[in-house]
């Protein structure tokens, strides 16, 4: 993975400086429920800046993956329209990036044939991430999809040859593998031509936020702090957050971990170190720094709540961003397929 932190625009620039077309980007979300914080402060911004450096930008929204690890899609619709709200409010501009859902799109899906034949059984059973994903599911066999998706995840980056895929800790497994199958493809089936470019993970300033319990900010688990949140709904949800009982506020991520995060979290929207947070909290306690931490989100999220809100008045919009964003993917899809059966001598 590509180092993270300050050095970010910086490494985005001499990048794209070189060449932007090496620096395609793709990423996406699953639409199992609203985004959080976690997501803005680790994907959604980056791919804000990428987009604004002219770098020619893919969204996918993962709805086949919603059944990796549960029985039915749930209110998928709802989560899709509302995936766009959220990317189009942050900044996403659907001219600039192609904002599309993956089932749509045939030529992807056909990708995963042969990619699946150039990994083993034993690289997909070891991967961390699925393992970790498959204790969360409560006791659920293993399934077909959740133990091959990580391939599925690969036709999603290669299809559109992106070279750089901003992501969360929880991902650097799946571009590892992705890694591997450009690699094998063109060795195998392309006569080592490079049909497939190996992509890089770029991470955010956080590659792991904490939920409000200590474990990872999943969408999944209700420890989040959402991005379409009303403030009233933020401080409750801060308030609810677990923290420790001493006074005097310290950045001290091994011994105090729930109150790191939340001092990282302050810090991340105030564009402060977690130490300087800690330092003007002071002797407050959980209840001050909880505040601090409200305000800061609140703050930060103001104007994006704001134009999502405007935008959620105008669904036809919001069907009209997928229509397009689905075409154009379309048209990118059958293009790399059609090259993925000339060279493996099926272009008949
Ligand atoms: P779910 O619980 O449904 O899996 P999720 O919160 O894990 O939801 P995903 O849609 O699986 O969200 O992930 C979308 C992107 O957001 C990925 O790049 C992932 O790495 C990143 N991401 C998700 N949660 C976090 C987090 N807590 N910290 C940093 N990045 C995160
Ligand atoms: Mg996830």
């Amino acid at each position: 993975a590509l180092a993270s932190s300050a050095l970010l625009d910086a490494l985005i620039d001499e990048r794209a400086a070189q060449d932007p077309t090496r620096f395609r980007m793709l990423t996406g979300d699953r639409p199992t429920g609203p985004l959080h914080i976690g997501h803005y402060l680790a994907s959604l911004r980056n791919r804000v800046r990428l987009q604004e450096k002219g770098v020619e930008s893919f969204v996918v929204i993962a709805d086949y993956q919603v059944i990796t690890d549960r029985d039915s899609v749930g209110a998928i619709g709802d989560n899709v329209r509302g995936l766009v709200l959220d990317y189009l409010a942050a900044g996403l501009d659907p001219a600039r990036t192609t904002i599309f859902t993956h089932s749509a799109v045939p030529a992807l899906n056909q990708l995963m044939l042969p990619f699946l034949s150039l990994v083993t059984d034993a690289e997909l059973r070891r991967n961390p991430t699925v393992k970790d994903e498959l204790a969360l599911s409560g006791g659920r066999p293993l399934s077909g999809l959740l133990l091959t998706y990580p391939v599925h995840q690969a036709a999603d980056i290669l299809f559109c040859q992106a070279r750089v895929v901003p992501v969360g800790r929880d991902q650097l497994p799946h571009l590892e593998l992705t890694r591997t199958i450009a690699r094998r493809f063109n060795g195998r089936y392309a006569a080592g031509h490079s049909v497939f470019a190996e992509p890089e993970a770029l991470l955010g300033d956080v590659p792991l936020l904490m939920g409000l319990d200590g474990t990872k900010m999943s969408k999944s688990k209700g420890n989040v702090i959402n991005l379409g949140d009303t403030a009233d709904e933020t401080a409750a949800r801060i308030r609810s957050a677990r923290t420790d009982p001493e006074r005097h506020i310290t950045y001290d991520p091994e011994a105090r971990p729930e109150v790191a995060n939340l001092l990282t979290i302050a810090a991340l929207f105030r564009g402060e170190s977690p130490a300087d947070v800690a330092e003007a909290v002071g002797d407050g306690g959980a209840r001050r720094l909880k505040e601090v931490v409200t305000e800061a989100v609140n703050e930060g999220l103001a104007t994006h709540r704001e134009r999502r809100a405007e935008l959620a008045r105008d669904p036809g919009y919001v069907t009209q961003v997928l229509h397009e964003g689905n075409a154009r993917a379309n048209e990118v899809a059958d293009r790399t397929l059609a090259t993925v059966r000339a060279v493996m001598g099926m272009g008949y």
